[in-house]
């Protein structure tokens, strides 16, 4: 037997939420009802991210960069189908927390190559708690009633006191999948306000929690590309290109960051709002939003 402790550290005040949002385009949002995502603007920001010119305008890549923190040129996902990936060297967030730092980290989708060993996956290696909620079908409709289970999932682990993770990712992928069927079109519109009203939910969950007074929150919304008007995204359009981040909490002031974000800040800020210090090993491509280490 191994006399090193494997408990958790305790869970201090610090705790993170990023949601993601697949396939938002940044330009439609002022037309569109999405209260909960204002909110987060009101408090924080909300910002452009150009997806940089090594990185394809995919899923699978941008997402990689969100959350790890580096470009392509580190985790090496180039596409939808993960192989050949470096994650193992530059994991996640949720498994960097959960095995290097003994922190309660959870990640909950419907997309099979973040949560599970298909194409290539997955993203998420080694979250404390993982909840893989799958779509019945690959159709508009089913993914809204995946997305709306696994809010439900996220709603009912973020609210409670006993799994309490630190830092936690939340995917919901109907938008995309709507545009990939049907275009930029009134369904399109229609499914970013039903996802928003998921994050609602999900901003509910934590403030309501018994013990959020004594909680310092930090929560980041972010989208990892942009679509044609007919759907559709791998180019370099403008469209494509346009992703954006969004985020409220600790240290975050009203307004627009100094300096434009990027993809990569997302899980530099995760570090920085758990009052981590990164490893200068990880070799992270981005860093905390404003004002925090900017
Ligand atoms: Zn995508």
């Amino acid at each position: 037997m191994s006399t090193v402790s494997t408990a958790l550290w305790p869970a201090g005040r610090r705790r993170v939420l990023v949601v993601g949002i697949d396939g938002v385009r940044l330009d439609l949002l002022p037309e569109l009802h999405t209260p909960h995502l204002d909110s987060i603007a009101a408090e924080g920001f909300l910002a452009p991210v150009q997806v940089d010119d090594a990185t394809p305008t995919m899923s699978g890549p941008c997402w990689a960069t969100i959350v790890t923190g580096v470009g392509v040129a580190k985790h090496g996902v180039l596409g939808n189908h993960l192989g050949g990936n470096r994650l193992d060297v530059f994991p996640d967030f949720t498994t960097r927390l959960a095995t290097a730092h003994r922190r309660r980290t959870f990640a909950a989708g419907g997309w099979e190559p973040l949560f599970l060993a298909r194409s290539g996956g997955p993203l998420f290696a080694a979250p404390g708690r993982l909840s893989y909620i799958a779509p019945l079908e690959d159709t508009p409709a089913a993914w809204e009633v995946c997305d709306a289970r696994v809010a439900a999932e996220a709603e009912y682990v973020l609210g409670r006191s006993d799994d309490d993770p630190q830092a936690s990712f939340v995917y919901l992928g109907a938008v995309d999948e709507t545009a990939h069927f049907l275009g930029c079109g009134e369904e399109y519109r229609r499914s970013i306000e039903t996802a928003d009203q998921h994050l609602g939910r999900l901003v509910a969950a934590v403030r309501n929690r018994p013990t959020y007074a004594d909680e310092d929150w930090t929560i980041i919304v972010v989208t990892d590309h942009g679509h044609l008007d007919q759907g559709g995204h791998g180019g370099r359009s403008t469209l494509e290109r346009t992703a954006w981040i969004a985020a409220t909490g600790l240290g975050i002031t009203p307004g627009a960051p100094v300096e434009p974000p990027h993809h990569t800040d997302v899980a530099a800020h995760v570090y920085a709002a758990l009052d981590i210090t990164p490893d200068p090993h990880w070799t992270l491509d981005g860093r905390p939003f404003t004002p925090l280490g900017r």
